[in-house]
């Protein structure tokens, strides 16, 4: 290559290249003028698109404006008016400061701003292809920018458009996660003048939670619980849902840092560990929360695009924010108001086949666990029913509150899920409550209470074990004889004690107490090939808890074991007393209620 001269990059080549990081497509542009309409205070934002954004995206807002003299200064690069110094950037609450929006944009496309601020008497406009100075205009106070035919002296980045809907489609996405991160926002979408978003300020719960049904779906906000935690000066708030409303991707989950929608790896990994129990393997839960801490412990100059952020103390928010969701989730159990009457009306919509005849049809979560987003239909039949059903907040209970309820046995609260009446097709306990009827899955139900107990155990003072009378003799594969000497520690951790008889012999000698009456044989096999197939020891630790699942599903009562009314009880009772007996560990729900009312619909009484 020839050796040129040293220069410096004209102005316009330079804001074209910063535009290659910040302006990726017609909804990154909508991104940044919404961020700025939010900085500069605005309570309501109009957002117009044609073409997918290619041919026209207009915001309009009604914050402080900038004033006539300023506006050509704010199109110009590394013009801000949010820092002055390296101490503002580092406590920065602003969404912007870098200063690079506005020309990168305008370096691309044909951009108009108009302007007016509240001591103005008039507005400014300025249009970036024709005006070097800005000239009268007509405008509420507040700001609209225009961005006409974006790309259109970029025929490489144009070209690169996908079709107007799907450009659309992630405009939109952009404005579902801004009315997330504020809700006290009044936010308007059309496109090719269709309006497609038209959302009120949204400020107590039930107005939240009905935005949220908007945005995500009112299955969502059925199954979800509100919660609420601060400590060592971190707030996290928001809604996360029940592992039954799990998703095969990861597509509902919003995570805000002081109002700013970011997709960090640490957040992701910590609230997912909070589901790790509760989760099947490959499910992805969903969840709107927000955090909330001082600036300064977090630097959000990490990325061009403000995707991620840094922790100034990473450990302490992993662990706060895994604690926060782990109890949270704990905390919903039978009695719960979320657990007992909120989702499940949306249960028993399953259910009821006959009442979907005579009345719109209700939410059905099997439907919605899938990734299908909701037809305009059942998000409006979804929605009235969740107006009916008005969501209660569920807190996570205090070590107080649960004490309270283990205690205090004779009280009829103490018992919300009822006395069984009746087992069906030795599958599921019929129980009636003050509600109504309550149906158990028997078998998820004890494999639950099982692997709490297990885990429990083995955390406090280790599983407690039995030795068998005769020891069991099995014939395994090499493989897993060598597994036996070589995990010992593990297994005696899990209860097991086995000897290695043979090249592929081994004896059973002790196991868990609470699973002395499962299929002894079918276990030791389980655990042996969860632990060929974890491998080390270090990682069969890591992976403990699977290998107690395993364990408390032979522990569980098999379909179509009979029980006896006083067992079936039992059962009952242990569940209300288990953490997280709402689900199995798989994820499927262990018990759901039809209240009377529900019965009555069934039935027509009382219309
Ligand atoms: P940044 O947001 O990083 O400061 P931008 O290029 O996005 O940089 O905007 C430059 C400046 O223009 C902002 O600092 C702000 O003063 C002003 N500005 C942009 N949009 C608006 C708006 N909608 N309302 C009021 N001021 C605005
Ligand atoms: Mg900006």
């Amino acid at each position: 290559m020839e050796r040129l001269e040293i220069r410096l990059l004209p102005d316009g080549l330079i804001n074209q290249i910063a535009a290659g990081e910040v302006v990726e497509r017609p909804a990154s542009v909508v991104k940044e003028l919404v961020e700025n309409a939010l900085d500069a205070g605005a309570r309501r934002i109009e957002v117009d698109v044609e073409q997918g954004g290619a041919r026209l995206i207009r915001i309009r807002d009604d914050g402080h404006g900038i004033a006539g003299t300023a506006l050509a200064l704010a199109l110009s690069r590394h013009a801000t008016s949010k820092i002055r110094s390296l101490d503002d950037l580092e406590g920065v609450r602003s969404l912007g400061f870098r200063g690079e929006a506005l020309p990168s944009i305008a370096s691309v496309s044909r951009l108009t701003l108009i302007s007016r601020t509240s001591d103005d008497e008039r507005a400014w406009r300025l249009e970036t292809e024709r005006q070097q100075q800005p000239g009268p205009a007509a405008h509420p106070p507040g700001t609209t920018v225009e961005v006409h035919d974006l790309f259109y002296n970029v025929p490489a980045r144009r070209k690169f458009l996908k079709t107007e809907r799907t450009e659309f489609g992630h405009i939109e996405d952009v404005l579902r996660r801004i009315a997330l991160s504020r809700f006290e926002l009044a936010l308007v979408l059309r496109h090719n003048r269709k309006t497609v978003l038209n959302l009120m300020p949204a400020r107590s719960r039930a107005e939240q939670e009905r935005r949220i049904a908007d945005v995500c779906g009112a299955a969502f906000v059925e199954q979800a619980v509100y919660l609420e935690h601060e400590a060592a000066e971190l707030r996290l708030w928001g809604w996360i849902a029940q592992p039954t409303f799990s998703r095969s991707q990861a597509d509902m989950q919003f995570f805000f840092v002081n109002g700013r929608m970011v997709r960090d790896r640490l957040a992701t990994h910590a609230v997912k560990q909070g589901y790790r129990d509760v989760l099947y393997h490959g499910r992805h839960p969903a969840y709107v929360l927000s955090l909330d801490l001082n600036p300064a412990l977090v630097d959000v100059n990490a990325h061009p695009a403000k995707h991620e952020v840094r922790f100034r103390n990473a450990r302490l928010v992993h662990d706060f924010l895994y604690r926060t969701i782990h109890e949270g989730l704990a905390g919903i159990r039978p009695g719960d108001e979320n657990g007992s009457s909120e989702n499940m009306p949306q249960r028993v919509a399953v259910l009821s086949g006959v009442a979907q005849s005579a009345g719109p049809p209700l939410a059905s979560p099997m439907r919605h666990q899938t990734a299908m987003p909701l037809s305009v239909r059942e998000q409006v039949d979804a929605y009235s029913r969740l107006y009916r059903t008005a969501p209660n907040v569920a807190f996570p209970p205090t070590a107080d509150e649960i004490d309270d309820q283990t205690t205090d046995e004779q009280a009829p609260e103490s018992h919300p899920l009822g006395f069984a009446l009746a087992q069906l097709h030795g599958v599921y306990i019929l129980a009636q409550n003050e509600s109504g009827l309550v149906l158990v899955d028997m078998h998820a139900a004890h494999e639950r209470i099982t692997y709490e107990g297990l885990k429990g155990a083995q955390d406090e003072s280790g599983i407690r074990s039995q030795t068998l009378l005769v020891p069991l003799s099995m014939a395994v594969s090499a493989r897993e004889a060598r597994l036996v000497e070589a995990q010992e520690g593990v297994l005696a951790e899990l209860g097991l004690e086995l000897g290695r008889l043979g090249p592929e012999q081994i004896a059973v000698r002790r196991v868990p107490s609470l699973l002395i009456e499962a299929d002894v044989e079918q276990l030791v096999r389980d655990v042996l090939s969860d632990l060929a197939l974890h491998g080390s020891s270090d990682r069969v630790r890591a992976a403990m808890d699977e290998v107690l699942s395993t364990m408390a599903c032979h522990g569980s009562v098999r379909a179509n074991r009979r029980l006896t009314l006083a067992e079936m009880n039992s059962l009952l009772r242990q569940m209300e007393r288990t953490e997280r007996s709402g689900q199995c560990n798989h994820g499927r729900p262990t018990w759901t209620q039809l209240p009377m009312d529900e019965l009555d619909k069934l039935f027509m009484r009382g219309r």
